[in-house]
């Protein structure tokens, strides 16, 4: 059957997007399958932006990446990394033309949504040992009651020593738990508004519940755990003060559907550009251009902090590159940064045809179209969005057509409805020309979150493209 006329002009001149899965090989299937069981093992490993930054290093260290402090010069062609305080990791493949003529960067943050432990955090009451908390990034508190939550995080000590803390995700290990009303009791509690149906002071994690046994003492459960902690850590109630100690759900990420072509999974916002980009880097060899990945902290309390994207600490890295790589003179960073472009690497807030009334149809991320290039973030009138420059999207646009990357445009729900940032903003700072470009997520933010495998990978795709 021969086209009509207007089939091949329709053909020609509409933005025909396609289903991913429908374009795939079964080669190219296989290989989607393949990296999403390789995310998936990551993800099981990294739940926190510190286990981020040490399960990451590993692979750069079977990957043949130095770490910078140890190198004295660069040459082209060299893969080097700088641990930023455990809590941020930079990377870089040396390119061989001069740095100052620009870098390709590509930037995700290692630190998902989750809950805190206060630095006073054990108490007892009625017999329940409990730990006052403090959610970290946005959360819909409710969402975080009646699940197994898993413990991370460090203990330091005035004599120098850091303890590291995992409890509640090896079999066999015990979990923690925030409790929540029944249903018989909870009239009262159903007349809040869903914004406040938990509020902040009732996220207390159950923490025991076996008094120490000798009647002369009060607060005989608090007791007991310090008890156990002292064995285990050996740490006293005050060594609480300078720890960082993080719960996250116990979850494991697992293939979800019939057909398992999604992941459901915690703190895919935004490990899940964390690891596409990192995969990318540990293929990118002898570019011209010096290939920049980032791997940061704070993003989602607002890029802030030491480990976070405004910090400076990101211009020590390239200043110790530059210096290193013979190019050291005088406001050769500024130099550098001009001439720069970044892909921040982030999530968008996948189509949920549940909740359709959020979204606007026609700019959605629909989970399996590919990447999401989102030109511009912020709220209302584009309030606080670093919207990228046309011809940056235009030239990404090309890299991505010559890698076959599927990818759309999308932006962040409805216009009013809400809004966000990311990290795209501190580049733009620093004179960078840079574009929001990540995975569409869904029920971003809560304890398990929703990707599509093909999705993913068109992430690893496009970044690749890009640092090549
Ligand atoms: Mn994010
Ligand atoms: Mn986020």
């Amino acid at each position: 059957m021969e086209k009509t006329e207007g089939e091949v002009l329709k053909e020609k001149l509409f933005n025909n997007r396609r289903n991913g899965w429908e374009d795939l090989s079964e080669e190219e299937r296989k290989e989607v399958f393949k990296f999403a069981d390789e995310y998936m093992f990551y993800l099981n490993q990294a739940k926190t932006e510190k286990e981020i930054v040490t399960t990451s290093k590993d692979i750069l260290l079977k990957n043949n990446f130095k770490d910078l402090k140890e190198v004295d010069s660069l040459n082209p062609g060299d893969k080097v990394f700088w641990v930023n305080r455990g809590r941020a990791l930079y990377m870089a493949v040396i390119g061989s033309e001069k740095m100052e003529n620009g870098l390709n960067i590509v930037a995700a943050h290692g630190d998902s949504p989750r809950i805190d432990l206060k630095q006073n955090p054990l108490y007892e009451d009625n017999e329940f040992g409990l730990l006052k908390t403090h959610y970290y990034g946005g959360i819909r508190k409710y969402q975080w009651t009646t699940i197994p939550l898993s413990m991370h995080g460090v203990i330091a000590k005035p004599n120098g020593e850091r303890i590291n803390v995992s409890v509640g995700e090896s079999e066999g290990d015990p979990v923690f738990y925030i409790t929540d009303l029944p249903p018989h009791l909870s009239r009262a509690q159903d007349t809040r508004k869903l914004s406040e149906g938990v509020e902040g002071e009732e996220l207390n994690i159950v923490a025991g519940s076996i008094p120490y046994d000798d009647k002369k003492i009060s607060e005989k459960v608090k007791l007991n755990i310090l008890r156990i902690l002292n064995e285990k850590y050996g740490i006293k109630e005050i060594d609480f003060t300078s720890s960082e100690i993080e719960f996250v759900p116990a979850f494991k990420a697992k293939s979800v559907g019939f057909d398992e072509s999604l992941i459901g999974a915690y703190g895919q916002d935004d490990k899940v550009c964390c690891y596409a980009s990192l995969r990318a880097m540990l293929e990118v060899n002898n570019p011209t251009k010096t290939a920049i990945c980032v791997l940061t902290d704070k993003e989602e309390i607002g890029f802030v902090g030491v480990t976070g994207m405004e910090s400076r600490s990101f211009e020590r890295f390239i200043v110790e590159l530059l210096e290193k790589n013979g190019e050291s003179y005088p406001n050769n960073i500024e130099k550098t940064f001009s001439n720069s472009r970044v892909i921040s690497a982030d999530v968008d807030a996948g189509y949920d045809p549940t909740f359709s009334s959020a979204f606007e149809n026609y700019n959605a991320a629909r989970l399996g179209y590919g990447v999401c290039i989102c030109k511009y973030t912020g709220a209302r009138g584009k309030s606080s969005a670093s919207e990228a420059p046309a011809e940056f999207v235009a030239d990404l646009r090309r890299i991505y057509d010559e890698n076959n990357v599927k990818y759309v445009s999308s932006e962040l729900g409805r216009v009013d409805k809400g809004g966000g940032g990311t990290i795209a903003l501190t580049f733009a700072n620093r004179g960078m020309e840079v574009v929001d470009c990540g995975v569409p997520v869904i029920s971003m933010h809560s304890p398990y979150e929703l990707t599509s495998k093909v999705d993913v990978y068109n992430a690893f795709k496009a970044y690749r493209g890009f640092l090549k």
